[in-house]
């Protein structure tokens, strides 16, 4: 028996009989909510070979997990890709090698004082709303305020943020994320926008990030997407990182939130032993496009404490992303992007196809070509640039 932590026993579904017949549908978000499972130990009687981890994995970073999710897990296999993202492991407490922090990014310091807004880029800010999610990944590049008690957002907090958009004319695009915003009430959630839309109408493009579509598409209600709808949210963007996660319950909620005319958007984190291959991103691409939402970002995981072992090589990304380029439908194809270190910002991971040398004989430029296949030209006329003579009439 795995140790146990205090918990209540009547919410939660222990073992595999109560939670084959949970229906994730019979009741209402707040309600699945107060089902996590919140230690590895609750999920003793409905998952084989689970690691006893350590009590100190804890310390460093909770653990949540919806019953829809662990539905979805494989009951016997360790190596499930559901399993890796959520259910912790001792890798978490090995040492890589190099520095890990809470915060890589240089996020808190790109933040506005007083408020929960990340002003790195132009015209464009991130609003970290709540610091809660549906389920807790292992890899979370937040782990610094994700489930921390230090980390809420207070509503003072939000209310500066407001302040703070409200009177920077500059910022046109706002994406609200966190934690998961749909972790709010539908009637948190209107304010905020609604507050957002009245006060800052020089914003252009408001956009939410949002796993909990994933982790818990009975979040997605009529109501929520009434809320979406008023508020002109122009895009919604999930995180899945497996095809496992594509459930006919998250289809059905993803066409509600697209019938409410929003555009949507995935991201994935790039990790190993989950979708560090070829054929499992090929997979997770053509099922979301085929949902009509556009593969977006595949992230690099981030060198935050206790994920080094999600950590993919950047080699093998440059292979990963030629084994999309050219092999799958193009809308299907996101880019892949590494968060640089201490704030430098998202940089695309681009395989070089199109590449300027020059000529032996020092008289010029080509362009050398290669293609999906491996097939190389050369292009010379690239290499030049004919100065025209000023078209006069
Ligand atoms: C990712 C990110 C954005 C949004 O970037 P886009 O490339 O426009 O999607 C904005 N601010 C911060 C701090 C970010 O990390
Ligand atoms: S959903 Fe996103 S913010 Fe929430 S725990 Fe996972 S990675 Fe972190």
């Amino acid at each position: 028996m795995l140790q146990r932590v205090d918990f209540n026993p009547a919410k939660k579904l222990l073992s595999r009989e109560a939670l084959d017949a949970y229906d994730p549908q019979s009741e209402s978000w707040q309600k699945q909510f107060a089902r996590r499972y919140t230690h590895h130990a609750e999920l003793d009687g409905v998952l084989n070979n689970i690691e006893n981890v350590n009590e100190t994995v804890y310390k460093k970073f909770a653990i949540a997990i919806t019953p829809y999710m662990a539905k979805l897990m494989d009951r016997d296999d360790p190596n499930c890709p559901i399993r890796l993202q959520y259910l912790p492991s001792h890798f978490e407490e090995t040492k890589p090698g190099f520095a890990t922090s809470l915060d890589q990014l240089g996020e808190e310091g790109d933040t506005v004082p007083g408020t929960s807004v990340v002003h790195r880029y132009p015209r464009r800010v991130l609003f970290l709303v709540s610091n809660t999610c549906a389920t807790l990944c292992r890899f979370c590049t937040r782990k610094r305020m994700v489930s921390q008690p230090d980390g809420s957002v207070a509503k003072d907090e939000i209310e500066a943020s407001i302040d703070y958009i409200a009177g920077n004319q500059d910022i046109e695009d706002v994406l609200l994320s966190g934690g998961d915003p749909f972790t709010f009430t539908d009637e948190r959630l209107d304010y905020i926008l609604g507050e957002l839309r009245r006060r800052a109408p020089h914003v252009r493009f408001l956009r939410i990030g949002s796993r909990m579509v994933v982790q818990m598409p009975t979040r997605v209600t009529p109501e929520l997407c009434a809320v979406l709808e008023k508020h002109r949210v122009q895009m919604v963007n999930i995180h899945i990182n497996h095809p496992k996660e594509i459930t006919p319950l998250l289809r059905e909620r993803v066409k509600m939130i697209q019938k409410a005319g929003i555009m949507m958007g995935l991201q994935t984190v790039c990790l190993k032993g989950v979708n560090d291959d070829v054929a499992v991103m090929r997979e997770l691409f053509m099922q979301t496009i085929e949902m009509g939402v556009r593969p977006y970002y595949v992230y690099s995981t981030d060198m935050v404490e206790g994920a080094h072992h999600f950590i993919v090589p950047h080699r093998r990304m440059l292979e990963l992303y030629e084994g999309l380029r050219g092999w799958i439908s193009g809308p299907a194809i996101p880019t892949f992007v590494v968060d640089g270190l201490g704030g430098l910002g998202k940089l695309p991971i681009t395989p070089s196809y199109v590449r300027e040398e020059e000529l032996p004989d020092g008289s010029g430029t080509t362009v050398k070509c290669r293609n999906y296949k491996g097939m190389t030209i050369e292009m010379p006329g690239l290499g030049q640039d004919f100065h025209l003579p000023s078209r006069t009439n």
